[in-house]
């Protein structure tokens, strides 16, 4: 199969997403962050390309301006507040980097590149913002508009770094002997940040082997909806089943009957909760009444209160081992602690969460209803 960087992007994020875009071919409108995107990647195009004279300040605000949009802002203060943001953006950019101090090798070059093996070959593809030659190599450069800024073992390990230098090697192999110069950087615009890496042999060919994982999970059809922040920029929420109940005004779907229904079953929930901590107070103080009186039961007009005592064990490990070990049965006992996987599990190293990621399989599956009052 043929699959873009930014669609592989898309998956990991959200499978679902991934299927409405790429399968079902959905078309929705750009959303306003892509559309800034665009216009900032643009202007940075404009500064780099190379030229007898490079353009100034005046002629790069120019360039911005002309290519702005202000058609898809919500209204006018926020068409207002995000052309400043640009504007700033632009100029801080071009007071750190002077182009005439660069020497650009590509910009915005396409990329197609062959992953895998004979009878499971797939094309990845994408673009590549810029390429530069340094003293002593080259550095890919991707630029970021978003907010956010990941730190630099993000950074070591960013899988679109990875392939961007893969494609930079499909087309300069003779580069391959010198990994130790070849830069990968991000530059977070907002933050007027370069954050830079370097690659290994091996994180070449892990990532390689990640892409044809996510590539075998597309085929086999694996489309299971992901709800996380980046919902709220999803232009699919219409079409999305964790979602699309939202907007059940505009579908007129719902009978009066379903909708006392949820609304009640809410209502419950959230009484059951208020009920479970009264309880508690209420246990606290007939223990501490049977604790002052003596009594093991209480007793009252409609029933009895008794105390049990529960107890729980642990055992020493080392006793345990020593007994158990010698008569072949130690390793029944031992078992995998999925709580205390999930615990360690934010300070494994990157390749390992892939492959714990990986040795991941449904052992139940039960559906139940959360709620989460408004
Ligand atoms: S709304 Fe969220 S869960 Fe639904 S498709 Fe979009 S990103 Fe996925």
């Amino acid at each position: 199969m043929r699959i873009s960087y930014s669609s592989f992007e898309t998956y990991n994020n959200c499978p679902l997403k991934y299927k409405f875009q790429e399968i079902d071919k959905i078309r929705t409108p750009k959303s306003k962050e892509a559309v800034f995107g665009s216009v900032i990647h643009g202007t940075m195009k404009f500064i780099h390309t190379p030229g007898i004279l490079s353009p100034t300040m005046e002629q790069t605000m120019e360039h911005f301006s002309n290519s702005w949009n202000p058609a898809v802002f919500d209204s006018e203060q926020e068409e207002r507040s995000a052309f400043a943001q640009g504007v700033r953006i632009i100029q801080d950019y071009y007071k750190r980097n002077r182009p005439e101090d660069f020497n650009i090798v590509n910009l915005e070059s396409r990329f197609a590149i062959e992953i895998g093996e004979e009878g499971g070959k797939h094309i990845v593809s994408g673009i590549i913002d810029r390429i530069d030659r340094t003293d002593d190599g080259f550095e890919i450069i991707d630029y970021k508009t978003g907010k956010k800024m990941p730190t630099q073992k993000d950074i070591d390990e960013n899988v679109q770094l990875t392939v961007y230098l893969q494609a930079f090697l499909s087309q300069y192999p003779e580069e391959a002997k010198n990994l130790s110069k070849l830069k990968v950087s991000l530059y977070f615009l907002k933050h007027g940040v370069k954050l830079s890496a370097f690659r290994t042999e091996e994180q070449l060919k892990a990532n390689e082997k990640m892409f044809l994982e996510t590539i075998k999970l597309i085929e086999e059809g694996k489309f299971e909806p992901n709800i996380s922040p980046l919902c709220d920029w999803c232009g699919y929420q219409k079409n999305c089943p964790m979602w699309k109940h939202k907007f059940k005004e505009e579908r007129k779907i719902d009978t009066e009957e379903i909708n006392s229904s949820i609304q009640e079953y809410i209502d419950l929930k959230s009484a059951m909760t208020i009920t479970k901590e009264r309880l508690g107070k209420l246990q606290e103080d007939i223990m501490q009444y049977m604790e002052q009186e003596e009594v093991e039961r209480v007793f009252s007009e409609n029933g009895i209160v008794s105390k049990t005592l529960r107890k729980t064990y642990k055992y020493d490990d080392a006793k345990i081992k020593e007994l158990l070990e010698p008569i072949g049965k130690w390793k029944d006992v031992l078992k995998l602690d999925p709580t205390a996987l999930k615990n360690i599990f934010p300070v494994l190293p990157g390749a390992v969460q892939r492959e714990i990621e990986k040795a991941k399989v449904i052992d139940k599956e039960s559906a139940s209803l959360n709620v989460r009052k408004k």
